[in-house]
């Protein structure tokens, strides 16, 4: 919920039809139910639901002194995915807590996918809120996109690096991913085709470690999910 969404300090409103789609088709929703809901700026609630139509859902609002979730320390760069699986990994990345995520370009991501409408910033809202409710979280990781490859790492990544662990997951390196991390961590994801040579050389210069895990070579929305889950 944000400020819009409330009508006064005890009653929110619903309007987004998308939102409206998924209380009635996965929540189930009734008159009379109660939901637990997240506030944009922080903190979370208990809604009763007191009308439910089309065009609208209110709620009996009451805030819980209750902290969203803690946050992992990690940072994810993942060369931007293909459309369809951009919003699957956009929500499970969220849901598992990384605190930002920034989509970059190798060589092996096709052109065409920086023109996706999947890109803009609403749909990536909506992928990150779906995220959020899932994990009962209400800070939103931030996303910044990186057309650039080389400019990007040796100039950017190179300086974030000196404050954080770059941990790059690459098949076939010799460290297996570690389970756990002691400091804040960016980890370097892949597109669906892998890092050619010359980007995994450049990750590694720039002071990134390749891990890899294991010798199963995973699609990159299961690999996200692995590697989080073991890092965490
Ligand atoms: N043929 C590609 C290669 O060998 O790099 C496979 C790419 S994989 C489908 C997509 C990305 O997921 C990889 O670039 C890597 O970041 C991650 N990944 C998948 N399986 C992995 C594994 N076993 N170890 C480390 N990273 C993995």
């Amino acid at each position: 919920l944000d400020d819009t969404d409330f009508l006064d300090r005890h009653q929110a409103c619903i309007r987004d039809p998308r939102r409206l789609q998924h209380l009635h088709d996965v929540h189930h929703v009734e008159i009379g139910d109660t939901l637990t809901l997240g506030r944009r700026e922080g903190g979370i609630g208990r809604g009763r639901l007191t009308e439910f139509s089309g065009q609208r859902a209110v709620f009996e609002f009451e805030a819980l002194d209750q902290a969203p979730p803690a946050p992992l320390p990690i940072e994810l760069i993942l060369a931007l995915p293909r459309p369809r699986m951009l919003a699957r990994t956009l929500e499970h990345v969220t849901a598992l807590g990384v605190k930002s995520i920034t989509l970059m370009h190798t060589r092996r991501v096709e052109k065409s996918y920086w023109q996706s409408p999947e890109l803009h910033p609403d749909k990536i809202h909506q992928h990150l809120v779906l995220g959020l409710e899932q994990a009962r979280d209400t800070r939103l990781p931030s996303v910044s996109l990186e057309p650039r490859f080389k400019p990007f790492v040796e100039d950017r990544l190179a300086g974030w690096l000196d404050e954080r662990q770059g941990l790059l997951a690459h098949p076939g390196t010799p460290a297996p991913c570690p389970r756990g991390i002691e400091h804040p961590t960016i980890l370097v994801v892949g597109p669906e085709g892998g890092f050619i040579d010359y980007e995994v050389d450049t990750l590694l210069d720039v002071g990134c470690q390749g891990i890899h895990l294991g010798e199963r070579i995973l699609r990159v929305e299961t690999a996200v999910i692995a590697l989080l889950s073991r890092l965490a």
